[in-house]
């Protein structure tokens, strides 16, 4: 590649801002951002939510003028070479890099919508941009009732940071227990009781199906006031009532503009160990790839693909061939009600398996490993995270364990 090459990125999150920079002088890198504040890290939302960070500090280092910000891609001509955006600027490429992540998956709420309407009432909020978490933030109060929908990582994390804040929060999961994908039954009990203590109220196997609000009136001006959510709607018929409801209902790439193009998409945009999609100009990276048949939705996984990006695009390829995430959270602050937690690979061992499980009732932490033959296939690690470093490490390199209480102990198990 040489700086006469044009690199348009559409996409101005993790994966994208990490791949311009690691471009750096090595083509003339275009970001199109269509979101107009500062790049910042989404990880980091539900601290700002908790009112721990300013949004300031979730700020990522910023391509400088190769980041267009509030400019939306809408269209890509593979043709001629160009992407076609909102503000009507063309920008055309020599490569074209897809890094437009995913977005929050709104369910099909009985009342979500009015008929046509693509509108949400008041009150009820997503949790995926800083916008959504500025506006939730300012609708939370001490004594404000909310109710979560969604009992996984944002979910989660969502209710922690709203019951810091002094919110009256109801967390309604659908399946039956806490961040399902990530922990085992033991590891998920643990943390509702964590959870509990700080005052969330959890029901778990509990389907929302409906939302009740007020219904849109005539002012004395003759404008509408907006709808306003007053509560949720249970299956079983039971009524929650609710001045703020959070939908933490999972993720969904972004992939309009590929389909649109006519590139293979299937759960993502379908890309090979290149990240090159079926257009071979075109790559996609970060939460909107599918990389053999997995779409991440991690942070870990946005960073790798865009660091493997790079190589390629500057000429010392190495094949991307996956990534192994890590899930690390932590809920809770600098105080002795924080938790820690880790999970990794596969938690819930196979017929088969060995599993080396470690429980301190009274310190309340939880280790546990799966290992398959010699090998570590996954494990979880609540509370206690000081040797989640050599554990990761031994996980990631597919290495046997040589001494395996060592690993799942910083104090040899004293
Ligand atoms: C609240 C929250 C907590 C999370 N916590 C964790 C965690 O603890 N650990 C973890 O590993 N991951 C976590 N994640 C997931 C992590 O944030 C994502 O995996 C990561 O941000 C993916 O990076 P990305 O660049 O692919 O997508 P994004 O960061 O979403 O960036 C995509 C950008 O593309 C822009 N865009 C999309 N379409 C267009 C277009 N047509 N034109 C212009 N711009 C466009 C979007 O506006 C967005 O700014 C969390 C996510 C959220 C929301």
């Amino acid at each position: 590649m040489t700086p006469e090459k044009r690199v348009v990125v559409i996409g101005g999150g993790l994966a994208g801002l990490r791949l311009a920079d690691r471009l750096g002088p090595a083509a003339t890198v275009t970001v199109l951002g269509e979101e107009s504040r500062v790049p910042y890290n989404r990880v980091l939302l539900a601290e700002v939510l908790a009112g721990r960070y300013a949004p300031e500090v979730t700020a990522l280092p910023a391509p400088g003028p190769a980041l267009r910000r509030g400019v939306r891609a809408v269209r890509i001509d593979r043709a001629e070479r160009a992407v076609h955006c909102d503000d009507g600027t063309v920008a055309a490429y020599d490569t074209l890099v897809l890094a437009t992540g995913s977005n929050a998956v709104l369910p099909p709420l009985r009342g979500l919508f009015e008929p046509g309407g693509r509108e949400l009432p008041d009150g009820v909020h997503a949790f995926r941009t800083m916008d959504d978490c500025l506006a939730l933030s300012a609708a939370v109060r001490p004594g404000v009732r909310a109710v979560v929908i969604g009992g996984g990582l944002l979910g989660v994390s969502a209710a922690r940071a709203l019951a810091a804040r002094g919110a009256v929060v109801v967390l309604a999961q659908q399946g039956e227990r806490l961040m399902e994908r990530h922990l085992d039954a033991e590891a998920s009990a643990l943390l509702a009781t964590h959870l509990t203590e700080l005052g969330v109220e959890i029901h778990t196997e509990c389907r929302v199906r409906g939302l009740t609000t007020t219904g849109p009136a005539a002012t004395r001006r003759g404008a509408d006031t907006p709808r306003r959510a007053t509560g949720v709607e249970l299956a079983d018929g039971y009524r929650l009532e609710a001045d703020v409801v959070v939908l933490a209902c999972g993720v969904r790439p972004r992939t309009g503009l590929a389909e649109a193009a006519g590139l293979d998409v299937r759960t993502g945009i379908v890309v090979d160990d290149h990240l090159r999609t079926s257009d071979p100009r075109i790559h996609a990276v970060g939460d909107c790839a599918e990389h053999a048949g997995q779409v991440y939705g991690l942070a870990g996984a946005a960073l790798e693909q865009a660091d493997a990006l790079a190589s390629v695009l500057t000429g010392a390829p190495a094949p991307y061939t996956g990534t192994r995430a890590l899930t690390r959270l932590t809920l809770g602050g600098a105080d002795d009600r924080a938790l820690d937690l880790a999970a990794f690979g596969e938690t819930t061992p196979r017929p088969g398996d060995d599993v080396v499980r470690l429980a301190d009732g009274t310190r309340r932490t939880y280790r546990k490993v799966v290992l398959r033959g010699d090998r570590l296939v996954g494990g979880v690690l609540l509370g206690e995270l000081s040797t989640v470093g050599a554990l990761a490490r031994t996980w990631e390199g597919g290495e046997p364990p040589h001494d395996l209480f060592h690993l799942l102990t910083d104090d040899g198990g004293h």
